[in-house]
């Protein structure tokens, strides 16, 4: 964790940038930032190997701090070409209940002369159920500015749908672990569509996650999912 502290400031983290694709278009449609650090030691560590960590202390705080204002700066740079193009941020539970976290967002988002509503933050459930009444408060303030937010591994967690019906939403994404071999396996496929069909009937646009092969993609788009992302479509990039 000490380590992570100074990485932050001396230029150890870097972003790689996972293409999201409009499957009815066959267009890119955004991007999602994902972190990696490039440790002198041990190499370039994916963020398995420590965001959990640095969610348990404040380290998180700067990090996502570094992230957005990275992110946002990259897509202002891509701007000229792609006016279109929207970046997906993961946000953690911490910023959640943090009352200063929807000024901050607003200060990067000028900083970079971003439009806000080229701007998606990811939350997981998890996020949300620590208190939903100070997430959805947070969340509200952020969406008000005209930020979109999602719900990212939708269908792993724990909250209720009580508690997402109250939220001010854009989109689910599907979860990797129900999208990979939902043509192998039927109880997958059963939780794709009606996840799909939830959505749908909410007003929330999906994402599916983890699309690795051709067959897939053809389905999900038969079934009407509006995005997609995964090796298939493309790798995280640098
Ligand atoms: P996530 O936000 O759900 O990100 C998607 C993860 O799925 C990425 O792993 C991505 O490489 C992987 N993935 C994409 N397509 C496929 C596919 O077709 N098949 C499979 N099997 N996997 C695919 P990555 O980059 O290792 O990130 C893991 C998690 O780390 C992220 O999950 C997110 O929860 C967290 N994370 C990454 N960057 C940040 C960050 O800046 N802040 C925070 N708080 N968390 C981050
Ligand atoms: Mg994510
Ligand atoms: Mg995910």
């Amino acid at each position: 964790l000490r380590q992570l502290r100074s990485a932050i400031q001396s230029g150890q983290l870097e972003l790689h940038y996972q293409p999201r694709i409009d499957l009815a278009r066959r267009k890119p449609s955004g991007f999602e930032a994902l972190v990696r650090w490039r440790h002198p030691q041990l190499g370039l560590l994916p963020p398995a190997q420590f965001i959990p960590l640095a969610e348990l202390s404040d380290v998180i705080r700067p990090l996502t701090l570094w992230v957005l204002d990275e992110a946002l700066g990259q897509l202002a740079a891509w701007t000229p070409n792609s006016p279109s193009i929207h970046m997906a941020v993961n946000l953690s539970a911490r910023h959640l209940m943090d009352d200063a976290c929807p000024t901050q967002v607003q200060r990067l988002l000028k900083k970079h002369g971003v439009d806000p509503a080229r701007l998606e933050l990811e939350i997981t459930e998890s996020a949300i159920i620590a208190d939903p009444e100070r997430a959805t408060h947070t969340l509200r303030r952020i969406h008000d500015m005209g930020v979109h937010i999602s719900i990212d591994d939708f269908g792993t967690g724990y909250s209720s749908l009580s508690h997402l019906k109250r939220l001010p939403l854009n989109a689910l994404k599907i979860d990797v672990s129900f999208v990979t071999h939902m043509l192998q396996n039927e109880q997958d496929a059963a939780i794709v569509e009606s996840t799909i069909a939830l959505a749908h009937s909410l007003g929330l646009s999906v994402v599916a996650e983890g699309i690795e092969d051709e067959g897939t993609r053809l389905r999900l788009n038969e079934l009407g999912c509006d995005e997609g992302q995964g090796f298939l479509l493309g790798r995280p990039m640098e």
